[in-house]
């Protein structure tokens, strides 16, 4: 049964939590929409959840009401006897550690095949799901993330060739995994409300191109977006092989970066990988 909790409200007015903008504080206190964003991972019935920033605790409680067991970091110790107060109501089913999430290891808080769920703080959203999704090792140990951002980086997480938002976020995100939009969130939905609107994305790993490096493809993002509006033949010049890469793969190199496929780039991460790779520039 679902424990009856007080509204987030009175417990950030009992806690003296107010919010910090360096901490990118902006919390969210509809219980449905919580539950709707709880709700986006699939069935969460015994299964794990790492979540980062749980603040006064709102989308750990749905993660909670919906059966997960959550391990959760909090950077902001004034959030802890709020967070106790909810593990309690949970017995055995959250742990919280205070700590800063840029230096948490995957393994030290979730189990292979665990979820990741968070309305992100700004400063550090970007940071972290590029730890996420870099690693050499793939399929990665979790099994889906459930991310809020800008909606400025959902939309570069999400977009196809040709957009101004397509970019380095939009291969990382898509070359060996799903990513979509899952839940425009407006501005209006946080207490205090951020300047700019939201988004849910929600990522699922598939499987990785065979032959392809992902620090090859790393360095093949960065140096073709590093300046976007040169053609490739330019952009690609400092990267060691990669003119012939283009010209093996038969993309011309008088296109520009944003016009080039995922799979185009995954062909030239194939072609460079193969090779002894790039050095590092
Ligand atoms: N989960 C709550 C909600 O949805 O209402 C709060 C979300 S708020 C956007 C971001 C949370 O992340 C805050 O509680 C903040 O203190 C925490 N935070 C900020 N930087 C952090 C960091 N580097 N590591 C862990 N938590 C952090």
């Amino acid at each position: 049964m679902t424990p009856d909790l007080p509204p987030l409200r009175d417990v950030i007015a009992r806690h003296g939590l107010a919010a910090s903008k360096a901490l990118g504080q902006n919390f969210l206190l509809d219980g449905q929409l919580l539950d709707r964003i709880a709700a986006i991972p699939g069935d969460l019935a015994g299964a794990s959840v790492y979540e980062v920033g749980p603040g006064p605790g709102g989308l750990t409680r749905a993660l909670l009401r919906a059966g997960a067991t959550v391990t959760a970091v909090e950077r902001d110790a004034r959030c802890l006897p709020a967070l106790a107060e909810l593990g309690a109501a949970f017995p055995g089913k959250l742990k919280v550690i205070e700590d800063d999430a840029l230096s948490i290891a995957l393994p030290d808080v979730l189990p292979e095949g665990g979820h990741i769920a968070s309305n992100l703080p700004y400063n550090v959203g970007t940071a972290l799901l590029v730890q996420w999704l870099s690693g050499e090792t793939w399929p990665p140990r979790w099994q889906s993330l459930t991310l809020m951002f800008q909606r400025e980086v959902a939309d570069r997480i999400v977009a196809q060739p040709g957009s101004s938002a397509y970019g380095r976020l939009s291969i990382l995100g898509q070359w060996r995994s799903t990513a979509r939009l899952a839940m425009p969130v407006h501005r209006s939905a946080f207490t205090p409300p951020p300047k700019v609107m939201s988004a849910v994305v929600h990522i699922t790993p598939k499987p990785e191109p065979e032959g392809v490096s992902a620090k090859v493809m790393e360095q093949i993002t960065a140096a073709a977006f590093g300046q976007r509006r040169k053609m490739l033949r330019q952009s690609l010049k400092s990267l060691p092989g990669a003119l012939d890469a283009l010209e093996a793969c038969g993309i011309q190199g008088e296109r520009r970066a944003e016009t080039l496929s995922v799979e185009e780039f995954v062909a030239l991460g194939r072609v460079l990988s193969s090779a002894s790779g790039p050095q590092p520039r």
